[in-house]
């Protein structure tokens, strides 16, 4: 009887050696945006189950959270968030999960905004109801790709921390990302290098991070302040720049109405381009580097047309 059982015992040891690396669950990982969810995914890889909560094809500042997102952080292990003002609808879904590690101090919350040189840091303090108004420095840092050595150094360290064995894994993806992103930023650096210092418009503040590493000039914005609705005065004093600079190209956000970018355009010839703030938000964009291939190839065949 006895070596009956051993021989059992055995059989359910070489099972569990056999069946661990295979049953391993992923992580799982829950982002406020879809451009973090996809950091996550470069670092994790397959040992990760990554979600995000807010709409890529949503203005931000708009976006209220559903009561099915506070069941997603029920079993998270792990949140990423942006910072800032960006998602600050953010604290209140997680402290609706019940989980202390997953609020905002916790070991298992990640506000990759902590690691970032910011741009337009103001004095200023926020509360959920400011909305998206870019008070304590400019949100939109995921549109500068060198950004992306920091942002998945932040995540690398901590899904490392949760899953130790994964560590080296988690660091090799990273590398290997980071060694494809280096090799992308010098092809988008050569495709806009001929419209360094061309002046432009934009919508919403969002691109100060993509203007600085491209060496682009956007001097002004359809939004007088982030968040709010140009003034007649305010399209006055648009048109007079543009014209005074020669203004050759609009960017307007995909979740804007075009009815002032095409005022705009038809009063001073300018072209409008639509760029893409955040992956997912068009199926052009699966993910962070097609973001960037995206939006560049569509600002540079706008640039080459209007001949700068
Ligand atoms: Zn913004």
């Amino acid at each position: 009887m006895m070596g009956l059982w051993r021989v059992v015992l055995a059989v359910l040891l070489l099972w569990n050696c056999w069946q661990s690396p295979v049953a391993a669950v992923p992580l799982k990982v829950v982002t406020t945006t879809s451009d973090l969810a996809s950091l996550v995914t470069a670092v994790g890889g397959d040992r990760v189950n990554v979600s995000s909560i807010a709409l890529p094809a949503q203005d931000p500042h708009t976006f209220e959270p559903r009561l099915t997102d506070v069941q997603q952080l029920r079993s998270a292990q792990l949140v990423v968030k942006i910072g800032l003002d960006h998602d600050l609808w953010f604290d209140v879904l997680t402290q609706e999960s019940g989980n202390p590690a997953l609020q905002r101090g916790g070991e298992r919350y990640v506000d990759v905004s902590t690691v970032i040189p910011l741009l337009e840091v103001r004095s200023v303090s926020l509360a959920p109801s400011d909305g998206h108004n870019h008070g304590a420095g400019n949100p939109h840092y995921w549109l500068d790709p060198v950004n992306a050595d920091a942002i998945t150094g932040i995540i690398a360290a901590a899904l490392a921390q949760i899953d130790p064995d994964s560590s080296k894994t988690y660091e090799a993806n990273r590398l290997a990302f980071l060694a494809t992103l280096e090799q992308k930023v010098a092809e988008w650096q050569r495709q806009l290098a001929p419209y360094q210092g061309v002046p432009l418009i934009a919508y919403h503040n969002s691109y100060p991070y993509l203007a600085r590493r491209f060496r682009l000039r956007i001097i002004d914005f359809i939004e007088p302040r982030p968040g709010i609705p140009p003034s007649p005065s305010h399209l006055t004093k648009l048109l007079r720049e543009m014209k005074d600079e020669h203004v050759p190209v609009v960017i307007q956000e995909l979740y804007e109405s075009d009815r002032v970018p095409r005022l705009l355009s038809n009063r001073t010839g300018a072209e409008v381009v639509t760029l893409v703030s955040s992956v997912g938000a068009i199926p052009e964009v699966p993910d962070y580097l097609s973001l960037f291939d995206y939006n560049v190839h569509a600002l540079a065949t706008a640039l080459g047309r209007t001949k700068v």
